[in-house]
């Protein structure tokens, strides 16, 4: 037998391995005030994303429909959809199917953390339900480099986290 029977074969992708919740706070990209993402691994050849959202007020998030799957892990916090009954709590798992559009409510002041893995898109909509913006992996590319390149992180930083 030898000795690289477990090395990577041609083309496969790097793994990656690293501290979730990150201990430099710069790596938290700004969203909106009081609300921040972070990037865990960025599929461009999926066309999906898996990231930790970080709250720190209450209220009403974004309303937003998803034309594919997402799933979601609560870290911290409390939070709930208009249109559900549930309360997502520390320790939830939740599975949002493909054609879902719901309303992002914060119940509390207090930290919140949810890993989200999102797939395709997030579609945010009027009280109407009319598109009005969306983003994909590649906006929040975007949105990374040019927070990263701010804070002093540099551009290739991001690197790392996209596949
Ligand atoms: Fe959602």
């Amino acid at each position: 037998m030898t000795n690289d029977h477990w090395k990577l074969p041609p083309f496969a992708k790097q793994d990656m391995i690293f501290d979730a919740i990150p201990t430099d706070d710069r790596i938290w990209v700004p969203q909106a005030p009081n609300v921040w993402f972070r990037p865990l691994f960025l599929d461009t050849m999926g066309g999906a994303w898996f990231n930790l959202l970080r709250v720190k007020r209450s209220g009403v998030l974004s309303r937003h429909r998803h034309p594919g799957p997402v799933y979601g892990y609560v870290i911290k916090g409390h939070w709930h959809y208009l249109e559900h009954d549930f309360i997502a709590a520390p320790g939830k798992f939740l599975f949002e199917p493909p054609g879902e559009t719901h309303t992002l409510v914060v119940d509390s002041d207090d930290e919140m953390i949810t890993m989200f893995n999102v797939n395709g898109a997030m579609i945010y909509v009027d009280d109407a339900g009319k598109a009005i913006g969306y983003e994909d992996v590649f906006t929040k590319i975007e949105m990374c480099i040019a927070h990263y390149e701010s804070v002093g992180l540099g551009k290739t930083f991001l690197e790392q986290y996209i596949r």
